[in-house]
């Protein structure tokens, strides 16, 4: 069936199915589009699963929510999703610039992490890299998406992205997020008030630049980024929305009003940790020394063998130090485990 870039403009005003649409009909996206919602919003739609919404009215912030960076993290998906959805059938008026991504598509529709590559290991490396899956050819629509996005709004505005995860086991502190490292810039406590607004109350700050999309606004337009994980992967349609209420609630307020209420910051309300130990996995025979469904954020006593592999081991290097991401299935040089310590801000 041929569709008019009208007929499209009807079906995502009528029914607000773009990731359906996205994922089942992506050559239909081939081309940018534009087009208003009543007489207050302008959509862009920039690519099969990237959309963009400015109200026409003055706003300040320029906000990217991305999810399905994992294609199997699906909770995040459902969320947007539903945005996307409210905003397109007008139950939701965004008063902010807002450029919603749905980042993996292939690896949604095979219930996978990835198809190739882990998409999340693939930003900031430029774009000469001649190898061409989809995975990299993929983040590097969404660094252009991101770019074109900040830059084509004034430069003093205050820039968010939020890049929603849900992690493979669950965690002692079920909603963490990644603070990525700002080169000795300071962290800013107003937006760790909208993350424990959104029920996150786990901050753990990287000690070092990283391949990962939130690092990559972070550093290269200054934006307030994060990865945020929400829980464990669970398929479609089989999450506890109930558990998602907090971030789902700060999230359309944080899109539809002029300024958001937090809370004043106390530092006891959080976990704060930095990284200590970033653990490659150097040989095939890399080992987790702990179960496998041990959850994030447990810790060791001092000198307690987290992992080894031939000719190394690697032990706890303080009481107290925790496990996150734990992972032995990765490629060889990939980073298999952190351990993080609690800190201050
Ligand atoms: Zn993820």
């Amino acid at each position: 069936m041929e569709l008019s870039n009208l007929d499209l403009i009807e079906i995502l005003l009528g029914k607000g199915e773009f990731l359906a649409l996205s994922r089942n009909s992506a050559y239909l996206f081939s081309q940018p589009f534009r087009f208003d919602i009543g007489q207050h919003t302008v959509v862009k739609v920039v690519a099969a699963g990237v959309i963009s919404f400015e109200p026409k009215q003055a706003s300040n912030k320029d906000i990217i929510l991305s999810c399905g960076i994992h294609g199997n993290e699906t909770a995040p998906i459902e969320i947007c999703d539903a945005l996307v959805q409210d905003i397109l059938l007008q139950k939701i008026l965004v008063t902010q610039r807002v450029l919603v991504i749905f980042g993996n598509l292939r690896s949604m529709d095979v219930a996978q992490r990835f198809v190739e590559e882990n998409m999340n290991r693939l930003f900031s490396l430029g774009h000469d890299n001649k190898c061409n899956n989809y995975e990299r050819s993929r983040a590097r629509l969404l660094e252009q998406a991101v770019e074109n996005f900040y830059l084509s709004a004034e430069p003093d505005r205050e820039r968010l992205h939020y890049d929603l995860h849900t992690a493979i086991r669950t965690s002692k502190n079920d909603k963490f997020a990644v603070y990525p490292f700002l080169h000795g810039k300071p962290w800013s406590k107003a937006q760790l008030q909208i993350l424990l607004a959104c029920g996150v109350n786990t901050i753990l700050l990287s000690g070092n630049p990283t391949t990962t999309f939130s690092y990559f606004s972070s550093i290269k337009f200054a934006a307030h980024a994060f990865t945020i994980e929400l829980g464990k992967v669970k398929p479609f349609g089989e999450n506890d929305m109930g558990q998602f209420q907090q971030v789902v609630s700060t999230l359309r307020l944080l899109v539809s009003s002029h300024n958001l209420k937090c809370k004043e910051f106390a530092e006891e309300d959080f976990f704060i940790f930095k990284v200590n130990q970033v653990i490659n996995k150097g040989q095939s025979d890399f080992t987790l020394n702990f179960p496998d469904d041990l959850a994030n954020f447990s810790d060791f006593p001092k000198g307690h063998l987290l992992a080894f592999e031939s000719g190394c081991e690697y032990r706890a290097q303080y009481d107290g130090e925790a496990i996150v991401f734990p992972n032995a299935q990765v490629e060889i040089g990939q980073r298999a485990l952190l351990t993080v310590i609690p800190t201050k801000i």
